[in-house]
């Protein structure tokens, strides 16, 4: 089987606004705003074969030692090392394949 080469330019996902963390413990406000218009188009125009984490949590979700959170105040995703079993779940659900196992070099 033969791929083409994507030749669409790399464009990161759009920061969207969002509540603070603080003003969504006090009010049931939606947390993300929505896109206008030309943001839409852009938005859905971008190439989605980057392999970048889209912050789904799919791999918080199923982690079973719960070592996966997002940071409270940049909101990327946190792997916890020191509990970590390394049983790959995370890296096998993970629909952007941005989580990849790596052999722990012995000490
Ligand atoms: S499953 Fe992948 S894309 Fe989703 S939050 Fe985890 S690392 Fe990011
Ligand atoms: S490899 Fe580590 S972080 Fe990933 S699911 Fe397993 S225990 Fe959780």
């Amino acid at each position: 089987m033969m791929t083409k080469e994507c030749k669409k330019e790399t464009a990161k996902k759009m920061k969207r606004k969002a509540l603070s963390f603080k003003a969504r413990r006090k009010s049931f406000a939606p947390v993300e705003y929505g896109l206008l218009r030309q943001e839409a188009i852009k938005e859905a125009e971008r190439c989605l074969g980057l392999r970048e984490c889209q912050y789904c949590e799919i791999c918080g979700l199923l982690c079973p030692d719960l070592c996966i959170t997002r940071g409270e105040k940049t909101g990327e995703v946190l792997i916890d090392l020191d509990f970590c079993k390394g049983c790959g779940i995370c890296a096998s659900v993970c629909p952007k394949g941005a989580i990849e196992m790596v052999l722990e070099e012995a000490k």
